[in-house]
């Protein structure tokens, strides 16, 4: 029995759920983790990940000073260098001294459409806000996102239209009051497991009604009334049929949608063709179940609504989102305990690093770039000569990787691995080959870091201070358990000294950088963020607070829209059923959707150097066996896929999770990257990409031919 040097309370750094951790330190060492049985968001329990997964912090492949690559990049010319000798060991003062030369020298040649930035969803708020700031104020250049765009950007999107606000509305616990509640698009079991305890136990405990609508028999099927296997792409047909059906049988709230929202009527009327018979048509879905859901949502007296990424990573993703936004406000299912819209967010930070404004769009609090008053108000905050910040939309994840080469020469990538998790990667690379600078502060030499020029080491969340916002809007802390590692540093403190030597080479007048504590910087977003000003360090102690919090005595809000929606009425907007980019055909005959899996997070940099890499440590295919048949496929056979992008070879796993004609491959894994396969179209309002749904082809391999377990590097 080992006895402590002492227990750290933080939260955990994978998933949204936002659980509360305690680190038990020995010899500034994590050698087990716990939760307290009170804590509110996760009740003591903890997955695998936050249970078993942060020993990726002490992993000898951890970078802990900076690197300096050896050989000078040039554009057309840039590789990827995993190996250390490519690279040489630098002091901080020469790492961020080259910085601040090749980015100033791009910005005076380029102007600020030469530079971007990737914050990441991983990091704290703090470290969001001032990477974002940083971009802003300094290069003025509104060229900054993060994972959200790769996620849930159709929601935001959607959300905002009809509601004005794009959080989740109700806190995810309280599916324990709801009768009936949707999982849609979203495997909550391996995602977001904590959650679904609660829910499972909804359903056990409490004879809660779950309908799961996914095209995967996922684990949460075992626990559902009905499921409802729907074609990839076909959600729209799906949720507006359920809609047409609640009209159709007098189940809306009239009174709800005449007190609290508008465009009604223009939106029944674009039901009428949403029949169950031609939902049925196009989803694969019986019209039978269609019918028996709409009953028994509108039915309920509390019902609400859960989504992850299966509704916004479409082309259509924003009118998916959309689709589910109507049913809650046509039956009033919303603005109390128990109903609600809740768009599950993926990783732990990426709520936070939203509000934080690592978004091209929006400054700190979903406030416009494009809006005079509100540039104006940023212009003061950031000591910027009026009309200074730039006041057009700058690109997102996906358009800054189409824009090297053209515009974008340098960019900076904080934590963030787009070359794992941007859509069609060999086309990705390409362009990243054609950068003129990149600087990659991460914690491990990732796929996306050895392309860079130069390497900033950052800490991990167990080694600093900070504050993560959890998927309902809890702003929780993060504490510093153990040292630094090595040479490595905060990335608060990164961007800071940075930020310093830019501001001295441009000339700037100083925008403030000289914080002691991210308390600090917390103190300042509060000053910018509306939903934040009420957020103070000492504040959180305990459970945290759920924004908005209004001011410092404000207790925070557990659910939203009790009495209006931020825009004022709940809008309705007419959709159409537009299919997935990709069509099946002879030559590809099969849909690959992509997804996550329990054991791993997003581009696998962290879950790939811990033990849980051991409990899953290769990519499996899930084939149907009617596909499998089809294919000549057997469990456990090495297949190889191919869309008109990409090949990757993996071995296969013939199961009833995914149904006839769809294959599921996750997008951790390197040696067979799903995102090689996938398309780099993205929803026109949105700029989410199309990860759900494309056209592959499955052939067998021969067992030699069997693609190597540890092809990482
Ligand atoms: Fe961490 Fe999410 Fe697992 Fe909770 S459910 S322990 S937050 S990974």
């Amino acid at each position: 029995m080992v006895t402590p040097d002492r227990i750290t309370t933080t939260t955990c750094p994978f998933c949204g759920v936002g659980c509360k951790l305690q680190l038990h330190i020995k010899d500034d060492a994590i050698y087990q983790v716990t939760s307290p049985s009170d804590a509110v968001v996760n009740h003591g329990n903890l997955c695998v990940k936050g249970r078993f997964g942060t020993d990726f912090i002490h992993h000898r492949k951890r970078v802990t000073t900076p690197l300096i690559r050896r050989q000078p990049q040039t554009p057309g010319g840039r590789t990827q260098a995993f190996d250390r000798a490519a690279w040489r060991e630098a002091t901080w003062d020469e790492a961020l001294e080259l910085v601040t030369d090749r980015l100033t020298g791009i910005y005076a040649k380029h102007g600020p459409d030469g530079l971007a930035a990737f914050s990441c969803a991983k990091a704290t708020n703090e470290d969001n806000y001032l990477l974002q700031k940083l971009f802003r104020a300094l290069f003025r250049t509104n060229n900054i996102d993060h994972c959200t765009r790769l996620c849930h950007a159709g929601s935001v999107v959607a959300l905002m239209d009809a509601l004005g606000s794009a959080a989740m509305s109700n806190t995810a616990a309280e599916v324990a009051l709801s009768d009936v509640f949707i999982v849609t698009g979203s495997n909550t079991a391996e995602t977001h497991p904590i959650i679904a305890l609660q829910m499972k136990a909804a359903v056990r405990k409490r004879g809660a009604k779950l309908i799961v609508i996914d095209p995967r028999r996922i684990e949460m099927v075992d626990y559902a009334a009905l499921w409802l296997p729907l074609r990839p792409g076909t959600d729209v047909p799906v949720f507006s049929a359920i809609a047409h059906v609640i009209a159709r049988d007098g189940l809306a709230n009239n009174g709800f949608i005449e007190a609290r929202t508008e465009g009604y009527a223009e939106f029944l009327a674009s039901l009428g063709p949403f029949t169950p018979e031609y939902a049925e048509s196009v989803s694969g879905v019986d019209r039978r179940l269609i019918v028996e859901a709409a009953r028994m949502y509108a039915g309920a007296a509390n019902a609400s609504i859960y989504w992850a990424l299966g509704i916004p990573e479409h082309t259509h993703g924003t009118d998916n989102a959309a689709s589910l936004i109507h049913l809650a406000l046509m039956t009033g299912q919303i603005g109390r305990p128990g109903t609600g819209l809740n768009p599950l967010r993926g990783q732990n930070n990426v709520q936070g690093a939203s509000d934080c404004g690592a978004m091209p769009w929006h400054y700190p609090g979903y406030q416009s770039v494009t809006d005079e008053a509100v540039a104006q108000m940023f212009d003061r905050a950031w000591n910027v000569e009026p009309g200074g910040l730039n006041r057009a939309r700058g690109l997102s994840t996906t358009e800054i990787v189409g824009a090297i080469g053209a515009t974008v020469r340098g960019l900076y990538v904080m934590g963030e691995n787009p070359m794992m998790s941007e859509p069609n990667l060999n086309h990705a690379r390409h362009q990243f080959e054609q950068l003129e600078f990149l600087v990659a502060q991460d914690l491990f030499m990732n796929e996306t870091a050895a392309f860079a020029d130069v390497f900033l080491p950052a800490a991990s969340f167990a080694e600093k201070d900070g504050t993560f916002t959890n998927t309902d809007r809890r702003v929780q802390r993060v504490r510093q358990a153990i040292p630094l590692r090595g040479n490595a540093r905060a990335d608060w403190t990164i961007v800071c000294d940075l930020a310093l030597r830019i501001e001295a080479r441009l000339g700037r007048p100083t925008a403030g950088w000289a914080y002691a504590h991210p308390s600090e910087v917390m103190a300042e977003i509060a000053q910018v963020l509306p939903d934040y000003a009420g957020i103070r360090y000492e504040r959180l102690e305990g459970e945290g607070l759920q924004t908005p919090v209004d001011d410092t005595s404000h207790p925070g809000t557990p659910f939203l829209f009790a009495d209006a929606f931020p825009r004022g009425r709940g809008l309705f907007r007419p959709l159409e059923y537009i299919p997935a980019v990709e069509p099946t055909d002879e030559t590809y005959p099969l849909i690959l959707t992509t997804g996550r899996v329990l054991e791993h997070w997003h581009g696998g940099s962290i879950t790939r150097n811990s033990r849980l890499d051991e409990l899953f440590p290769e990519a499996l295919m899930e084939l149907n066996p009617v596909d499998a048949a089809t294919t000549g496929v057997a469990d456990g056979q090495p297949v190889r896929v191919s869309s008109r992008r990409g090949t990757i070879t993996l071995r296969a796993k013939v199961t009833d999770k995914t149904i006839a004609g769809v294959v599921f491959i996750p997008f951790h894994f390197v040696e067979a990257a799903a995102n090689l396969l996938t398309l780099d179209d993205v929803d026109p309002r949105a700029k989410i990409p199309e990860y759900k749904a494309c056209a592959v082809r499955v052939e067998p391999l021969q067992e030699a031919a069997r693609p190597s377990k540890r092809g990482r590097r």
